[in-house]
């Protein structure tokens, strides 16, 4: 067994999931997260340009890959994947530059910008390289460049940012202790006991937290708002909401707290009613679904911008009579442009637009604004009319134990209604966008008139639950 690079970086955030890991016992990738690592493949052909004298040793045979890299380095020779072993550990590197009588190291990632994890990465890589006698001079970190846009063919060196991160790396150097430490875990038969911390959502939200989460009491401090007070009190050895004290709880954490150990939800029927009242009908339930890919698909585009592809409408009138319109692209175009034509016709002129959770609804709208201005003006008259049915649970008007601390709309709907996501094929939009890109604009997998009626269905319940929950509301305030 050899520690790689990807066993490194997992040691770093935690020795358990570590160890889960090189047993290969981890929860399998949701397809939204199989979606980033493969647009990461997509951007190193990109990256990779910018070495036009550059070998690929891609070779799925672990001991192939190690002898070519032998060859390419012997040689002097600028090389992509270059497998190195050394002692008990193993990395790959995206790229090996030989210059001026020394060696240059290259990551590439898919982000919009470099990020400490990319820097301890690096330091692991080049702890094995020096291990077998390189000299590793610069080491660099290739990003997408988040100012990029897309018009016609993509220049390799306008879409790529290069990050000078040498002397970061070289500030790393427990590098060779920890390799060390994060191999006896690996060898171990024990699983390593860990408490719960920070590391269990950074860098990333570690794929075991429901196992090791669901240690804490059903009622515990996480179901809180304020980060920095339930570490303090998780810490001290406070994890059931019933110790905490209640003197020193924010305002919404006390709602929560009392809720909680009442079991019964928080209303506030003054400051709902408000809200109520304060809606001009017609309402249109608007709910836009998206898709990101690192190197941008469509002109007028950049990378990782949100691309709408779906939408949803149901409009409600004051006696309660719905319709409902949608859009779902159907090839793998720019679907943007058809989109806003039909949304013209069916979103009226008058009439409040509901959505929930408004920051994502009218960044799309400024977006397509921008690279609509044709559609400028009425598209800046729907942002005018925009309501943000999440404000009255973000304000804490209501809360209901039953949403488990979260404000989205999975957590609401199931809260106030007996309807919940639960009952659909996809579940969550991550999923969605990914099955709709996959299907859709990559054609890896089957267009099928099921995957259409899934994401229709999906979509559809975004908006329906708003009206469940306009309609909930209403009744508890009555
Ligand atoms: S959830 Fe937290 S404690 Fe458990 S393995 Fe992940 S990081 Fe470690």
């Amino acid at each position: 067994m050899l520690l790689s690079k990807s066993k490194y970086m997992k040691g770093l955030q935690c020795d358990r999931l570590l160890w889960f890991d090189s047993r290969k016992k981890l929860p399998e990738y949701s397809e939204a997260d199989k979606m980033k690592f493969e647009e990461g493949h997509d951007f190193e052909e990109y990256a990779h340009k910018l070495f036009p004298k550059g070998v690929n040793l891609t070779d799925k045979d672990f001991g192939n890959n190690l002898k070519k890299t032998k060859k390419a380095i012997e040689n002097k020779q600028t090389c992509f994947e270059a497998g190195v072993a050394f002692n008990n550990y193993y990395s790959r590197s995206d790229i090996l530059e030989y210059k001026n009588n020394a060696w240059n190291l290259y990551e590439i990632k898919s982000s919009n910008d470099k990020k400490p994890e990319h820097i301890e990465d690096l330091a692991f890589q080049k702890f094995i390289l020096e291990s077998i006698g390189l000299k590793i001079k610069n080491i660099y970190v290739i990003t997408l460049n988040r100012d990029f846009v897309k018009k016609g063919k993509i220049d390799p060196k306008e879409l790529t940012k290069i990050h000078d991160v040498t002397s970061e790396v070289n500030h790393i150097t427990a590098v060779e202790q920890r390799a060390k430490r994060f191999f006896n875990i690996i060898l171990s038969e024990d699983i390593p006991e860990i408490d719960l911390s920070r590391s269990c959502n950074s860098p990333y939200e570690c794929p075991l937290k429901d196992q090791c989460w669901s240690s804490l009491p059903e009622n515990n401090v996480f179901l809180l708002t304020n980060h920095h007070q339930y570490w303090k009190w998780f810490h001290a050895g406070i994890e059931d909401l019933k110790d905490v004290p209640m003197d020193e709880l924010k305002p919404k954490d006390e709602i929560i707290t009392k809720a909680t150990l009442k079991k019964k939800p928080y209303v506030n029927k003054e400051e709902i009613k408000k809200f109520l009242d304060d809606l001009k009908y017609p309402l249109y339930h608007f709910d836009f679904e998206t898709f990101q890919s690192g190197v941008p698909k469509f002109d007028n585009t950049k990378p990782w911008q949100q691309i709408p592809f779906q939408y949803s409408l149901h409009v409600q009138d004051e006696d309660n009579n719905v319709i409902h319109y949608e859009f779902l692209s159907d090839s793998d175009k720019d679907p943007r442009k058809a989109l806003l034509e039909q949304l013209q016709t069916e979103i009226g002129t008058e009439g409040d637009i509901i959505v929930f959770n408004q920051t994502f609804e009218i960044k799309r709208f400024e977006e397509l604004a921008r690279d609509f201005p044709e559609h400028k003006e009425w598209i800046n008259k729907v942002i005018s009319r925009i309501v943000d049915l999440a404000s009255p649970f973000n304000r804490f008007l209501y809360y209901n134990p039953k949403q488990e601390g979260s404000k989205s709309l999975k957590k609401v709907l199931p809260a106030l209604t007996d309807r919940s996501h639960n009952e659909l094929e996809i579940t969550n939009g991550g999923d969605a966008s990914a099955l709709f890109y996959y299907s859709h604009i990559k054609n890896e997998i089957k267009k099928t008139k099921e995957l259409r009626e899934n994401l229709l269905k999906y979509c559809e319940l975004d908006t329906e639950a708003m009206i469940l929950i306009v309609n909930k509301l209403k009744e508890l305030v009555e």
